[in-house]
């Protein structure tokens, strides 16, 4: 069966029944804006090519596996299954001020190694597709449509990183804004790397309005390499650059990730160093607590006092700081947590 995405092969079978387009327009807009069940947003087509439509097209590509609410906060994970029976996770984020956020994979494990991500740990096992992204966004957005609430931000934050997949992020993106399709606006879709510099140009070449997020975490370059792998190949003189550049093209700030690591990212030199890489960088800091993983007990989230300490100072020395509020650690939200979860519990079953 053929994907709802493929824009193409459906036309095509429009055109050999000489359907008139709205119909379908209609069906997407459907089943892609308002997140109605597949049922209903076929009802749109004529009666009569509804039983082939349904033969044809199939609106899935991940079978939802599991999914956990949090009990203390408005965090639902969802773990999805690929038809390879690959698992991954998404994670919708309802905030109190009504806001509701999608976070999506964007891989199944990951090569950038990072030391304090379970998903680091699995290595990388496959890309993909722009449909299995996409999906994400149409099964999450059928859960947040049924609470009465509207899907406002995607961010690439899940499993993997998004520029180790550059041809299938950037159709899923230009599918995302798509008027025919999804129809967000390119500012409402913020993407989440690691730091590899050729793809941030690119990203922001293509994508200028989609805004960018930088996983830093440190500017002291053993710190850095320690804790991300990836800073090996990309130095950080090399991702300065980039940055200025993409803020060039963009025109807007970078938010800049900083996940607060208690002895490790946290010092005194930190606080001193940090401000002074950035200094010349239009960039909006986001302090983040460390939710902690199993397979990284060398590591543990900044005291609380700690944290308030870090964002004073950052403050201080004037940059803009917020400090995110860590939604769904009873529902092992940080990033791949959930199918590390399941694969322990597959191995020790
Ligand atoms: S933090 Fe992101 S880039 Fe780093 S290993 Fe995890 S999924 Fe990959």
């Amino acid at each position: 069966m053929t994907s709802i995405f493929a824009q193409d092969t459906i036309d095509a079978w429009r055109r050999e029944r000489q359907l008139d387009p709205e119909p379908l327009r209609r069906l997407r807009a459907s089943f892609l804006r308002k997140f109605e069940g597949w049922k209903r947003a076929v009802e749109h087509l004529p009666p009569e090519h509804r039983d082939d439509f349904r033969r044809r097209f199939t609106p899935h590509s991940l079978t939802l596996a599991d999914r956990r609410d949090s009990n203390l906060d408005g965090a639902s994970k969802l773990l999805f299954r690929t038809a390879g029976d690959l698992p991954l996770e998404s994670v919708i984020l309802r905030v109190a001020s009504g806001r509701t956020s999608l976070c999506v994979s964007s891989q199944v494990g990951c090569a950038a190694r990072c030391d304090f991500c379970a998903t680091g740990r699995m290595d990388i096992v496959k890309n993909l597709s722009a449909e299995e992204i996409l999906d994400q966004v149409v099964q999450a957005g059928q859960i947040i449509a049924a609470e009465g609430r509207r899907l406002r931000n995607i961010v690439f934050m899940g499993m993997g990183e998004p520029l180790h997949n550059e041809p299938e992020l950037h159709r899923a993106l230009a599918l995302l804004v798509d008027p025919l399709s999804f129809n967000l606006h390119p500012s409402r879709i913020m993407v989440s790397t690691v730091g590899i510099p050729p793809g941030m140009l690119r990203l922001a070449q293509l994508h200028p309005q989609v805004r960018l997020a930088l996983s830093l975490h440190s500017v002291r370059p053993d710190v850095r390499q320690t804790l991300m792998p990836i800073s090996l190949r990309h130095g950080l003189d090399e991702l300065h650059s980039a940055m200025r550049e993409v803020t060039r093209i963009q025109q807007r700030e970078i938010m800049v990730e900083y996940l607060l690591l208690a002895g490790v990212n946290d010092t005194a030199e930190d606080l001193r160093l940090l401000p002074e890489f950035l200094r010349d960088i239009n960039v909006h800091v986001n302090l983040i607590p460390y939710n902690p993983i199993d397979d990284a007990p060398h590591l543990a989230a900044s005291s609380p006092e700690r944290s308030r300490q870090f964002a004073a100072g950052l403050k201080a020395a004037g940059l803009r700081v917020t400090t995110r509020y860590s939604l769904g650690s009873d529902v092992a939200a940080a990033c791949g947590q959930l199918v590390r979860g399941h694969q322990r519990r597959r191995v020790n079953a």
